[in-house]
């Protein structure tokens, strides 16, 4: 973000605004710790502020500081438009075009409020009036610690904001594993603990919170993994009957898809999950090296990301999305075997 952006938003902010902010459909921790710690620091000026998430999250990102002032779009629509009308600053943070919001799509649109959008993923869309947009970053959660950093009030991240961000941070990474982890993230998170983040904590309230069943729904998704060793790919398969007979919640098919990734020689990941309410097939995709995912999910899988890890869905059965992806692996052999 330039120079002058920066003092533009600084001159907006000098006087008090209602602003909402918005992360993705199916938030994720980087979605929900950018967004409620980017809520708590506007909350330190006059602001009006409220956090709009598109529908639910996982129950183990359910503790983090300000979980509590959340609006859901999808079940409380009448309030969350409402102040969506009404909005004189919008942020969208964690993606890059409006469809990511699912049903706010319309509404924000064609919302009149200033659009700051935060966000790292590839290809972003030119809706916002300020724009800071950087896919070098490990997450939207340092691009928040950026963003309050260059608004010069680094000194104002507390205890909670810390927490946020060092949520999004930490599950963004894959706890500081992933290639996106620089030294300065590492820098950043230093300073969030010494904010007060507790780091421990907040990776047992992430991680360490499963159910039995959960489990045992990681068990049934391994049993179900595939390798096709010419292609360096691993894949795994879980059907709508499957997550039934597992008690399947909200988040708990997350990471599911890197322990096709830790398989040695392997540089290309597939989850395929089956959806009969959304009448798709979820698709998540994860690389290592060079070999983009972000590029494969926007020509086969109408989706995208970066160029590790990549989301995207599929309308055909499951079995048939898998035929679908096996077919298209060989146009990539090439590549996929050099990495
Ligand atoms: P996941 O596989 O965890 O759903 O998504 C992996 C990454 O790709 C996340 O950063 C997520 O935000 C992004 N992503 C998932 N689906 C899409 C999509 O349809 N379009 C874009 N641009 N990014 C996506
Ligand atoms: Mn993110």
């Amino acid at each position: 973000m330039n120079k002058q952006d920066i003092s533009s938003i600084k001159q907006l902010l000098s006087t008090k605004q209602k602003i909402v902010i918005v992360p993705h459909k199916n938030p994720d921790g980087d979605a929900i710790g950018s967004t409620l710690g980017l809520y708590h620091y506007l909350n330190k000026s006059s602001h009006t502020v409220n956090v709009i998430v598109p529908n639910d999250y996982p129950s183990f990102l359910k503790w983090i500081p300000g979980n509590d002032t959340i609006l859901k779009h999808d079940s409380q629509t009448k309030v969350c438009n409402e102040l969506i009308n009404d909005a004189d600053i919008i942020f969208t943070l964690d993606f890059n075009a409006f469809h990511r919001t699912g049903n706010m799509e319309p509404i924000l649109a064609e919302s009149k409020a200033t659009k700051i959008m935060i966000d790292h993923h590839q290809a972003p869309d030119n809706y916002a009036k300020y724009t800071y947009s950087d896919v070098s970053m490990s997450s939207t959660c340092e691009m928040v610690y950026n963003f309050i950093t260059m608004l010069g009030d680094t000194d104002l991240i507390d205890t909670n904001i810390a927490t946020c961000l060092y949520v999004g941070i930490m599950t963004d990474t894959g706890s500081f594993r992933f290639s996106s982890t620089t030294s300065t993230t590492h820098k950043i998170i230093a300073k969030l603990i010494e904010k007060g983040a507790k780091n421990n904590e907040i990776h047992n309230n992430v991680y360490d919170t499963n159910s039995y069943e959960r489990l045992q729904l990681l068990g049934c998704a391994l049993t179900n993994l595939k390798v096709i060793p010419e292609s360096r790919t691993a894949y795994i398969t879980l059907s709508q009957n499957e997550l039934q007979k597992y008690d399947y919640k909200k988040g708990d098919t997350e990471g599911v898809v890197n322990y096709g990734l830790s398989l040695d020689g392997v540089v290309l990941a597939a989850i395929f999950i089956e959806d009969r309410n959304e009448g798709i097939i979820k698709i998540s995709l994860r690389s290592k090296g060079n070999f983009s995912v972000n590029e494969m999910s926007r020509a086969h899988f109408e989706g995208g990301g970066h160029t590790n890890a990549a989301g995207g869905k599929s309308y055909l059965s499951l079995e048939k999305t898998v035929e679908k992806f096996i077919s298209i692996l060989p146009t990539y052999n090439k590549v996929l075997n050099n990495e």
